[in-house]
C-alpha cells in the first residue's frame, strides 16, 4: 500500500497530526496504524488534563499559547455532522509553588511568560495565603499563578481528534508496525504485524513510550523511556475554596475533579520500564503526606481509586524531540519525549508535524531547537524550575 503519510500510533499526538494533515491537504492518503483502539496502555487517556503556559522555554509557552485557545474552540473544530465533542475545559488556573532557593528562577520565568502575553502573578507566602487560604505557605519561597490556564478531559480530546481526522479522510488501521526498512536516507517500507507492507512518502512516529524501539529500527537512538506514574482520586471535607491546578516542586501535582481531587506525588527517579502493577500503598505512603502538608485540611480525606500510566521520559532534557534526523533519515519524523506535557501541546505539535511533512520546514512556530539534532550533539535544552 502506498501512502502519503504513515502515522505510527494513534494517541493524541498521532491523531492531532492526522487531523492537521487531512485538513491542510484534503485528498492526501494518511494512514494511522494503532494496535489498540481502546487505548488501554496509551498515555493520552491517562493524562491529568492540565493545560498551562507556565514554562521557561519560549517554544513551550508559545505552543501553549496556541493550544489552549485551540482547545477552547475544540467542539467547533472537531464537530462531525453537527455533533460536537465536549472536552470540559475548566479555567481553574495553575499554580507553581517554589521553595525559597527557586524564587529567582520563578521570577525570571514569569518575566519571559509575561513578555509572551501570559497572565501570571508572582505571589509570596502571605499573598498566596490570602488568595488560597487552605494552603500551608510557611516553607515556600514564592508561587506563580496563571489564572487563565486550566484542565480538560484528555480522553475526549483524543477521541475528538481521532473522529474528526477520520471524517476528513484519515484511515485508522488496527495493526502494529513491527519493522521499518530504510535505505538512502529514507524509510521505504513499514511491515505490520498482519503482514501488510506500507510504502510511505513520509512517516510520523508518535508511538509514545514505545517510540525508542521504533526509532531504533531506522538507526535513530532515542533517549526516551517509559516512566511509571501513579495517580489517585480522593474526596475531602467541604469548605475548601476552589483551588487551581497545583504543582509543588517536590513533584506533587493535583487538581479538582468530579466531586473531589485527582493527582499524585510523581517519582521522577523511578526506574525505567513499563510496569502496570498498581502499588496500593503508594497513596498512603507517598502522596497523602505531601497533600496534607500543602493543604492541612486534607489530613482527613476519603481515598478513592489509584491507577498507573507512563510518561515518555526524555532522559536528555525532559523536553519533546520533534522532527527528522537531517542527512540521516529525512522522511522519518519523530514526536517523542513529552515527559508529561504532550496533551497540552498536541494541537501545536500536530500542526508542526503537518508543516514538516507538507512543506519540509516550520511555517508558523519555529521549533527547531526541539529537534533531534540535539541528541547526537548532546546539547540538552531543558526547562528551568519547571516539571
Ligand atoms: C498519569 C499521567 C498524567 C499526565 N498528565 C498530563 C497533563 O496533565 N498534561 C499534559 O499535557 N500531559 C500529561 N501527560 C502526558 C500526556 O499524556 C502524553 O504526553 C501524551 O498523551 C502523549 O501522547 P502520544 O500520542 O505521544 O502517546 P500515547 O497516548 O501513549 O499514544 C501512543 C500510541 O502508540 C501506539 N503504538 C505503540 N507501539 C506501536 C507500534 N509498534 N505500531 C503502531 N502503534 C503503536 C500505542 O498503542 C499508543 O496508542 C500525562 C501522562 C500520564 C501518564
Amino acid at each position: 500500500m502506498r501512502v502519503d503519510c504513515l502515522i505510527i500510533g494513534g494517541g493524541v499526538i498521532g491523531s492531532a497530526a492526522a487531523w492537521w494533515l487531512t485538513r491542510q491537504q484534503p485528498g492526501g492518503r494518511v494512514v494511522v496504524v494503532e494496535p489498540d483502539p481502546l487505548y488501554r496502555q496509551a498515555a493520552s487517556p491517562k493524562a491529568s488534563g492540565g493545560v498551562r503556559r507556565l514554562f521557561s522555554r519560549a517554544e513551550n509557552i508559545e505552543m501553549s499559547n496556541f493550544s489552549i485557545p485551540f482547545y477552547r474552540d475544540f467542539n467547533r473544530l472537531m464537530a462531525v455532522d453537527g455533533e460536537a465533542p465536549e472536552i470540559g475545559f475548566k479555567q481553574q488556573g495553575y499554580l507553581f509553588i517554589m521553595p525559597p532557593e527557586g524564587v529567582a528562577i520563578l521570577e525570571g520565568n514569569a518575566r519571559l511568560q509575561r513578555s509572551l502575553g501570559v497572565q501570571v502573578d508572582v505571589l509570596d507566602g502571605p499573598a498566596l495565603r490570602r488568595r488560597f487560604p487552605s494552603l500551608h505557605v510557611a516553607d515556600i519561597g514564592a508561587a506563580a499563578h496563571s489564572p487563565e490556564d486550566g484542565c480538560l478531559d484528555p480522553n475526549a480530546a483524543l477521541q475528538g481528534f481521532r473522529r474528526k481526522a477520520r471524517a476528513q479522510g484519515a484511515e485508522y488501521l488496527q495493526d502494529r508496525v513491527v519493522a521499518l526498512e530504510a535505505s538512502g536516507g529514507q524509510v521505504r517500507a513499514a511491515t505490520l504485524a498482519s503482514g501488510q507492507v506500507i510504502q510511505p512518502q513520509h512517516v510520523i512516529c508518535a508511538a509514545g513510550t514505545w517510540n525508542a524501539g521504533l526509532a531504533a529500527m531506522v538507526g535513530m537512538p532515542l533517549p526516551v523511556e517509559p516512566m511509571q506514574r501513579h495517580d489517585h482520586y480522593w474526596e475531602c471535607p467541604a469548605g475548601i475554596e476552589p483551588l487551581p491546578f497545583i504543582k509543588d516542586l517536590n513533584g506533587l501535582g493535583m487538581h479538582s475533579w468530579d466531586q473531589g481531587f485527582t493527582g499524585s506525588l510523581v517519582d521522577f527517579n523511578i526506574a525505567a520500564g513499563h510496569n502496570w502493577q498498581v502499588d496500593h500503598g503508594y497513596f498512603q505512603r507517598v502522596t497523602w503526606p505531601a497533600i496534607a502538608h500543602r493543604i492541612p485540611r486534607m489530613a482527613e480525606l476519603k481515598e478513592g481509586q489509584s491507577w498507573v500510566g507512563h510518561y515518555d521520559r526524555n532522559t536528555l532534557d525532559g523536553n519533546m524531540i520533534l522532527g527528522n534526523w537531517p542527512g540521516r533519515v529525512e522522511n522519518f519524523h519523530i514526536a517523542a519525549g513529552f515527559t508529561g506535557h504532550g496533551l497540552m501541546h498536541a494541537p501545536a505539535v500536530g500542526r508542526a508535524l503537518a508543516e514538516l511533512v507538507l512543506h519540509g520546514r516550520y511555517e508558523t512556530l519555529d521549533l527547531s531547537r526541539m529537534g533531534y539534532a540535539r541528541v547526537p550533539d548532546n546539547k540538552p535544552y531543558p526547562e528551568l524550575g519547571i516539571r
